[in-house]
């Protein structure tokens, strides 16, 4: 029987008469490959049978089964980019600078024998993955780049795990596995988030002179602030909208100290009760992409972290104004 080669596209004898064993999308099983490349006296490894099951959807010819049998962690240019960008993207949703998701994802293609170009901005990622040894080997993918929560931990585990792919040479199976077990990581508690938040909020109030009733009305008005911020974030409001909100009603709860004269520093609760608000992430991010030459992200992050700090400062000067209060 005849047959042709999905990798080479040659013609090649299929002497076998009995049928070849398929899954329910008609592609030949693991089980199939394996009998075949048997048949052929061709010692496959797991991770290569794994290799040619997922990316080829009918038998291989001899000679293709040999080139792969001498590569020991084969992987498909589109495996390797699709599971890159997708890294990526992670990567800069959970508050990585740019240079870092470069470096991280650089280590990982190296660890394969491929070279990568990326060129990222704000929104989108564009990246181009090409073989070391064979340039005609390449694929450009561009992706954008979600909303997501930053996630430090999630950016310090996906970095070890760039090195483990540098360092112990991890098959693309194990590394999947692995980048799989930690995007799905149960994230902290909003409970816990949220009284953390409280916490050092106040503590931020004392750092700033004010005293323990201060300190008090702070806590109030960030774990109130907070709170909203987490349901209208949960309802993806515009996150302007957010900032604005939770720096009005925030300001708002803090003002309680000058009506009721209930602080000696009602100026430092008022002042500090907005600071759990602030975009430090991007504001830090902005400075590091500006310093590693990345200037074009660097500038639109400074952008978006000045507009989300115009929106608190406009929220406060609300309270201000309905409550008469001139402390300029
Ligand atoms: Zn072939």
């Amino acid at each position: 029987m005849g047959k042709r080669c999905p990798r080479c596209n040659s013609r090649f004898d299929y002497p076998i008469d009995t049928a070849i064993q398929t899954n329910q999308v008609g592609t030949p099983t693991r089980t199939a490959h394996k009998d075949w490349a048997t048949h052929c006296n061709i010692p496959l490894s797991e991770e290569q049978l794994d290799y040619i099951t997922r990316n080829y959807n009918d038998l291989l010819c001899p000679h293709c089964m040999q080139s792969i049998a001498a590569e020991e962690h084969p992987v498909s240019v589109r495996e390797l980019s699709n599971f890159l960008l997708d890294l990526s993207r992670t990567l800069m949703g959970a508050g990585a600078h740019t240079s870092r998701v470069v470096r991280n994802v650089t280590r990982i293609a190296e660890s394969f024998g491929y070279k990568v170009d990326m060129t990222i901005f704000q929104m989108h990622i564009t990246m181009t993955i090409r073989h070391a040894k064979d340039d005609t080997v390449r694929r450009t993918s561009v992706g954008k780049i979600g909303a997501a929560a930053f996630n430090f931990n999630t950016i310090s585990q996906i970095s070890t795990l760039s090195w483990e792919a540098h360092d112990d040479h991890l098959s693309f199976r194990e590394l999947l596995e692995r980048y799989k077990q930690i995007i799905h990581e149960p994230r902290l508690s909003r409970w816990w988030v949220l009284g953390l938040v409280t916490a050092a909020n106040a503590c931020f109030c004392r750092l700033f002179g004010g005293d323990v009733y201060a300190m008090g009305i702070v806590a109030v008005a960030t774990l109130i602030g907070f709170f909203i911020r987490q349901e209208m974030s949960a309802r993806h409001i515009n996150h302007m909208a957010i900032f604005l909100v939770c720096s009005f009603i925030a300001s708002l709860i803090a003002a309680t100290g000058f009506w009721f004269h209930l602080s000696s520093t009602p100026e430092t609760a008022l002042g500090t009760s907005v600071l759990f608000l602030i975009p430090g992430v991007p504001l830090i991010n902005s400075i590091f992409d500006l310093l590693e030459g990345h200037v074009l992200v660097g500038i639109s992050r400074a952008v978006n972290a000045l507009i989300l700090i115009v929106c608190i400062a406009l929220g406060l000067s609300a309270t201000m104004l309905i409550l008469g209060l001139d402390m300029l």
